[in-house]
């Protein structure tokens, strides 16, 4: 018996029962097909995209019935078998489709319109007779030449053997970028006729003549120009003109890695650091599946810890993957590994384009880099041999994905790690309770480091209350100390972060006289005024709009925007410090691809005294001119309607804190607040974790809220507010008669944001501890839903473990 059918995962959405489907393999793909191959596949009417997840040589739907595979995408297969078993435990786990489990594996370019390419990799006379032919004027051919040729068989054999490469170029329209350069001329001897034609008086001109001449032939930049021969663009102009040089146009290449970096070594480790790798190389050694914690303050050095593991499992053969939050993926931060692994690490970032992200995808899957660096969706690295899997910052949220399949980077980590039997760690100075309260119940093993790798002391907090200024009579949104702090660094040319904790601080438009805010039209939300183009923007849907001169309730033309947005924080800085070279960083000048990096770049060069921002610049930030960290207001957060909201605030400002005098300058941080007394605030000032831990413990004990508890949040969306709302109690009529009595059914409420969208939103929350029916049931749920209430115009999601309720 020969494999003749493959079981095929259908990328058909929307189908109440989630499973494959049989197709029989056309004998010219026989050996071409394997497990995780894309295919071409007719369901019903069309032609859709499937995966391969099992071949096997039989089949119970009669031969009369059974389809053939109408193509074969991929010749060499894009998931190993290890992604198509995590698919399946995430199709279960997350209660999503396994085609979105599979779809969430790869990078977006291989949804993308693309070519296949194939290189050379050898010399050409390693090659097989048939071959040779392709690559006799060329070392890249494409792959349609060996289709038409009917020579895949061979094509396969000489990529597994790597005498050849696929290479799939994405087709992307202004991707590429070019550059002016000045090309100065490659002949001397025209360069010093035209030397010998200018007359001395112009003396620059002769300068950037001589220089030339020492650079025959040279491209470079105009600006690197200018400097190095300290004359300008109208005198290399007039040389241009005489035929010294010319501006050409150059293409670039974005390599994410365009910066060259420096080499460093290990270090020496702290005795609280060596105790930690040892624990993690121990069970590197025997390979032993466990997950670590490893608690360490700011500025600890848990990055060299993470480091120094990475070394010893690349010197093992193994490769690792490293998480860490996009908003913390800064330059500094992916440096600090190229330059200890150099090309052997591979970054993945969403500031890449769709093209770069699959260049780095594919460096991974081809085996040419060996260490991951990446936000979220890099756990899902095609690496086949890990070593070690390091999520840095592990409390963070970014970590959980918000859409299908609604994955936590965390759970699929252990997975990972266990189906490798290597170590994971999890690295934070604020463990989420949930990872602390496993470690205190040694399912995680707790490292910590306590003390920073330099001993340097934590800065000095102090925490204003605001309502004392108000007494005071200062209605500023800087408090007395602050002012006087901000203009202390600025005497002694130190600089100054200046946080803004822009949840629920963003500034709306509100009638002073019949108390209208602006509203989003399609959701449930105020618009935020935006002061650069005098627009109010819904940040959820992108509608947006002038701000109307009188109000649209009352005509009424005292209607002005208020709160706080940076914009104005910049305004009121300026008004207070007019020579003060302030910085800003938030969604709005962060639009652009790298304006984070240079933004960054540019403070650390010295080129600003304060930088001001949001939540951006809470993590990564590591200069050491840093000596001031200001929180504008640290309880916005404290008032949002999560029960995480305390956890939130007491993280964000131990984060902030410690971008404070990270090296040889003490640093000093100033938190504004009007609820100094909250313990989130008190406790957030001398980075007293535990007792903050035991205290938010106790609170969630009392509520019932995680980690005693799980949750699961069912949502219910519809056009219509009553279809809506109608649903939302079916789930939960539903729920309640097929879950046991002790889970907790909370609902049907509107959900936080009502409508989103022109969509009415009711949810139900789901508090359990153990119910072993759980999955069952909820799954039961989707194929009612998928079977019937979708045509109704309902859409439901249910997510495990929300970060957000
Ligand atoms: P964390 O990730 O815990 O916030 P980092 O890894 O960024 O801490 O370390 C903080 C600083 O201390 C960095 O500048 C780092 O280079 C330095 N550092 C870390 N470990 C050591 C060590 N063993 N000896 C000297 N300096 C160290
Ligand atoms: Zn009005
Ligand atoms: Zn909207």
């Amino acid at each position: 018996m020969t494999i003749s059918v493959a079981e095929v995962i259908v990328d058909v959405a929307a189908y109440p029962v989630d499973r494959s489907f049989d197709y029989l393999i056309p004998d010219e793909m026989v050996s071409l097909i394997e497990l995780g191959s894309r295919v071409k596949v007719q369901f019903g009417p069309r032609n859709v995209l499937g995966f391969v997840v099992a071949l096997k040589e039989e089949t119970d739907i009669p031969s009369e019935k059974i389809k053939p595979i109408s193509q074969l995408l991929d010749i060499e297969p894009v998931l190993t078998s290890e992604m198509l078993q995590l698919a399946k435990w995430l199709k279960h786990e997350t209660i999503c489709f396994e085609i979105d489990a599979l779809q969430v594996m790869l990078p977006s370019a291989l949804r993308a319109k693309y070519e296949k390419f194939i290189s050379l990799e050898t010399d050409i006379d390693n090659l097989p007779e048939v071959l040779k032919p392709f690559f006799s004027q060329t070392s890249k051919v494409n792959y349609k030449d060996f289709e038409k040729n009917n020579l895949l068989h061979p094509l396969k054999t000489a990529l597994k053997q790597k005498l050849v490469v696929l290479e799939n170029v994405v087709k992307q329209k202004g991707q590429i970028k070019e550059v002016r350069k000045v090309q100065i001329a490659d002949n001397t001897e025209i360069l010093r006729d035209i030397s010998n034609q200018i007359s001395n008086r112009a003396k620059k001109q002769k300068v950037l003549i001589e220089w030339m001449m020492q650079h025959v032939g040279e491209t470079m930049d105009p600006d690197t120009l200018y400097k190095e021969t300290n004359t300008s663009s109208a005198v290399l102009q007039a040389l241009i003109e005489l035929g010294a040089a010319k501006f050409i146009q150059e293409e670039v290449y974005r390599d994410p890695f365009s910066k060259e970096v420096g080499h460093t070594k290990s270090l020496n480790l702290t005795e609280e650091q060596s105790t930690a790798l040892q624990k993690i190389t121990t069970a590197m050694e025997n390979h032993q599946t466990e997950t670590f914690l490893l608690h360490g303050i700011t500025g600890s050095g848990k990055t060299e810890v993470y480091l120094q593991a990475i070394s010893k499992c690349l010197n093992d053969g193994k490769e690792a993957i490293v998480l860490v939050p996009e908003i913390s993926l800064t330059p500094q931060m992916t440096e600090r590994f190229r330059s200890r692994f150099g090309e052997l690490v591979a970054v993945m970032h969403s500031g890449l384009s769709v093209g770069e992200k699959y260049d780095e995808w594919r460096k991974v899957h081809q085996g040419k880099v060996k260490v991951v660096v990446g936000a979220r969706s890099a756990i899902f690295a095609p690496f086949e041999n890990v070593g070690i899997i390091i999520l840095d910052e592990e409390h963070e949220s970014t970590y959980k994905q918000e859409d299908n399949p609604r994955y936590h980077a965390r759970d699929v980590a252990i997975w990972r790690g266990e189906y490798h039997k290597c170590p994971v760690i999890l690295g934070s100075a604020t463990p989420s309770l949930e990872s602390y309260a496993r470690a205190k119940k040694n399912v995680y093993s707790l490292l910590t480091l306590k003390e920073r790798a330099m001993k340097q002391a934590l800065p000095t907090v102090h925490i204003v209350d605001l309502r004392e200024e108000l007494k005071k009579g200062n209605r500023s949104m800087f408090s007395q100390e602050l002012l006087e702090s901000i203009e202390s660094r600025l005497n002694k040319k130190e600089q100054t972060v200046l946080f803004l904790n822009r949840r629920g601080y963003s500034s709306f438009v509100l009638c002073r006289d019949c108390g209208t805010v602006l509203q989003c039209q399609n959701c449930d939300i105020s618009l935020t005024y935006h002061r650069s183009n005098e627009k109010c923007k819904c940040h959820y849907c992108g509608y947006e709009i002038y701000v109307p001169k009188t109000c649209p309730q009352c005509q009424s033309e005292h209607i002005r925007f208020f709160g706080t947005g940076t914009q104005k924080v910049e305004e009121e800085l300026y008004k207070f410090f007019p020579h003060a070279r302030v910085l800003r960083m938030d969604v709005d000048t962060t639009k652009t691809k790298g304006s984070h990096e240079q933004i960054l770049e540019a403070f650390g060069e010295g080129k600003a005294d304060i930088l001001l921002g949001t939540q951006m610049i809470a993590k990564g930030l590591d200069y050491p001119n840093i000596t001031l960290v200001g929180v504008l207001s640290a309880d916005t957060s404290l008032h949002l309607p999560d029960f995480r909201s305390a956890e939130k605030t007491f993280q964000l400002l131990t984060q902030v804190s410690g971008r404070a005098g990270r090296h040889e300058k003490k640093g000093e941080v100033v938190i504004q607040t009007y609820t100094p007394e909250h313990y989130a605030i008190e406790l957030s000032k001398d980075q007293f974790y535990e007792p903050f831990y035991e205290r938010e413990m106790m609170m969630r004990h009392q509520a019932g809220y995680p980690p005693y508890y799980y949750l699961a949040l069912v949502q219910v969306s519809h056009e219509d507010v009553m279809m809506a709302a109608d649903y939302a109690q079916k789930c939960v009529e539903w729920l309640r008669s097929n879950l046991s009595f002790n889970v907790s059914i909370i609902g049907p409420t509107a959900a936080g944001i009502s409508r989103l969208q022109n969509r009415y939103r009711y949810q139900c929350l789901i508090k359990y501890k153990i119910e072993p029916e759980l999955i069952p049931t909820l799954m039961q749920l989707i194929k009612l839903y998928r079977s019937e209430w979708i045509k109704k115009g309902i859409l439901l999601s249910i997510d495990l473990d929300p970060t957000m309720i």
